[in-house]
């Protein structure tokens, strides 16, 4: 029989006539066939809260204890969901991380998941018995201490256990109904992707779409495990829940995508991220071991660095140019501010108010011609190009941000992707 993993998150499960409504949804996938093991957040706010707590209690907490605190959220809507579900005659039981075990790391707040063992679950499934697991949380073993993932990580927990229990597919059910072109509050045209390729959906989720945690994706590619991002909102007996093509957006291998499409489409979607500051080293010498004194002292203060562009030198100087998070902006002007002896640069320049606008797809592998037309296209509506990087699968631009709308509808139409 199938086995089918289904994620519901905090606002899925937010109070006891939501969580009703989940057990219906997993009533459904139960009597289509399959055997199914349940993942859930904690009520929406909940979280939050217990985050909250802990450091009103001390500001110096210990993070394992920390980790005992907000891993308490799961605990309670994993009992509530198998309640409800036993209450309609769907035989269930909760499994906490410890019981499963879900391995981790000692990490506490940012735990990795190490591995996860799907004997006993299995054994569970396979006795006809609903496992709702809570996610967010695993073991330490040698310390035999709680752990919890890092925020929005029940997602992670989810692609695991279906990586562990050979899944044929692991359902995420959240408050949109889908993976966009991109954000349908800036291009009223933006349409419901049907299939997306792991790579590209690393690059939306880093790049602002942010509907998944990062971090499943990367788990969700290694394992090859099917992610299906779908509606919690609708009604669990309505005609479309059934049809998976009509309900969602799927997450997947590449060459299911190409064994799917006759033609395939060049641009999958545009991303965009305002949160992103630009800084400007000028007039530096140009010079072996240059890029080095400016990028390892970043990276010793944790600063990512994301596009790097150095103009060739005509008199032997050159500028580097380089984007990162806007919330590191000021960190980063002050450590390369400490290096102005060292790098000898002639001027330190740095901007905020920018955002970078990201054409992606697959299919830029085998097509040409791609960010040339953008640029043709962005220059016709006066915006300026302050930087631009390429990637087999990407090409982005950072731009000014009071042009973001613009440049995303902009682009959104030109490579075809309006409804
Ligand atoms: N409850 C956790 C959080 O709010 C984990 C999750 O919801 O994925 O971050
Ligand atoms: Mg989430």
């Amino acid at each position: 029989m199938a086995r089918l993993v289904m994620k519901f998150g905090g606002t899925s499960v937010a109070n006891i006539e939501r969580i009703r409504n989940v057990a219906r949804h997993v009533k459904r996938e139960v009597e289509a066939g399959h055997q199914v093991a349940v993942v859930v957040s904690a009520m929406s706010g909940k979280t939050n809260e217990l985050v909250g707590w802990c450091k009103e209690a001390s500001p110096l907490y210990d993070p394992a204890e920390y980790d005992a605190v907000v891993a308490s959220g799961e605990q309670v809507t994993s009992g509530l969901l198998a309640v409800a579900l036993n209450e309609i005659g769907i035989p269930a039981r909760s499994w906490q991380g410890w019981q499963v075990p879900i391995r981790t790391d000692d990490a506490h707040g940012a735990a990795r998941i190490l591995d996860v063992d799907g004997a006993r679950l299995g054994a569970a499934l396979d006795s006809g018995q609903v496992a709702v697991l809570a996610g967010f949380q695993g073991i330490h073993e040698e310390s035999g201490r709680i752990t919890t993932l890092g925020r929005g990580g029940s997602d992670t927990s989810a692609v695991a256990v279906a990586a562990a229990l050979k899944a044929e597919r692991c359902d995420i059910y959240t408050d949109v109904d889908g993976v966009y072109t991109t954000d349908p509050r800036v291009v009223s045209k933006a349409r419901r992707l049907e299939k997306v390729a792991f790579e590209e959906m690393l690059e939306m989720a880093s790049l602002g779409a942010k509907v998944l945690q990062v971090r499943s994706v990367e788990l969700a590619m290694v394992h090859n495990v099917r992610t299906f991002v779908r509606s919690s909102l609708i009604d669990p007996d309505a005609p479309e829940a059934h049809v998976v093509e009509k309900a969602g957006t799927l997450i997947c291998d590449e060459e299911e995508i190409m064994a799917s499409q006759m033609e395939s489409q060049v641009v999958t979607g545009i991303a965009f991220a305002k949160d992103e500051a630009q800084i400007s080293i000028r007039g530096v010498e140009d010079k072996p071991g240059i890029a080095a004194s400016v990028f390892i002292p970043l990276a010793d203060a944790h600063i990512n660095v994301d596009m790097i562009v150095q103009t060739t030198s005509a008199d032997g100087f050159t500028d580097i140019t380089f984007t990162l998070p806007t919330a590191d902006f000021e960190r980063a002007k002050a450590v390369l501010e400490k290096l102005r002896e060292t790098i000898k640069f002639r001027e330190l320049q740095g901007d905020t108010e920018v955002t970078k606008v990201s054409v992606i797809g697959i299919g830029m592998r085998s097509h040409a011609g791609v960010a040339s037309r953008a640029f043709g296209a962005l220059a016709a509506k006066g915006i300026n190009i302050r930087a631009i990087t390429t990637s087999e699968i990407k090409v982005s631009f950072l731009i000014d941000s009071e042009y973001t709308e613009l440049a995303v509808r902009t682009l959104h139409s030109l490579y075809g992707l309006d409804s």
